[in-house]
């Protein structure tokens, strides 16, 4: 574990994240929006892997902006991902929110399961969210609280605790 600037890290995932599926579709847009606290301690954590976790859940909320963009009644609709840190207490916050598809309930129940995805083959192995799981919780002693409406948004929100 090494002391980490959790808002340069991030940021870096963030963009990496977001050039990763304009690699692929040109036509896909969004805003990005952040919210990095000022003074954020640094924490002690493995930074490859609080990265991984980032990665997979900016993907995930990228992609899911992307499908509600594709749907015949999107409109008007503006894809957003935001991406917001604070401190709270003795944990530091990291919360990432979409307004895309949102989460049916019946797929809530089975997200963190290993393999558990919606996408097709090629696009999603279904292993980023048990993945994350483990490293936040059991290889951090942290916590991931997911919250969601279907059609309107869905946010993670990561708690580590500093020092
Ligand atoms: P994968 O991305 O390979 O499908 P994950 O474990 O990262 O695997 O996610 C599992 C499933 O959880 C996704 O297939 C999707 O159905 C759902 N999911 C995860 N994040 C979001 C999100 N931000 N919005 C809507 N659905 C999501
Ligand atoms: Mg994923």
């Amino acid at each position: 574990k090494e002391f980490t600037d959790i808002n340069a890290l991030a940021d870096e995932y963030f963009r990496l994240a977001y050039h990763g599926l304009r690699a692929k579709d040109k036509s896909f847009n969004a805003d990005l929006v952040t919210h990095f606290a000022e003074n954020l301690p640094k924490i002690s954590v493995v930074p490859q892997d609080v990265g991984r976790v980032l990665l997979n859940l900016f993907t995930n909320a990228f992609y899911a902006t992307q499908q509600k963009a594709k749907q015949a009644d999107a409109g008007s609709y503006k894809p957003v991902v935001e991406v917001s840190t604070s401190q709270q207490g003795s944990s530091i916050e990291i919360k990432v929110k979409d307004n895309g598809t949102g989460i049916p309930d019946a797929v809530r129940d089975k997200i963190l399961q290993p393999f558990f995805t919606t996408k097709p083959t090629g696009e999603g192995t279904g292993l980023g969210l048990s993945l994350s799981y483990d490293i936040i919780v059991k290889g951090h002693g942290g916590t991931i609280e997911i919250n969601s409406e279907e059609g309107v948004f869905s946010e993670f929100i990561i708690k580590l605790n500093v020092g």
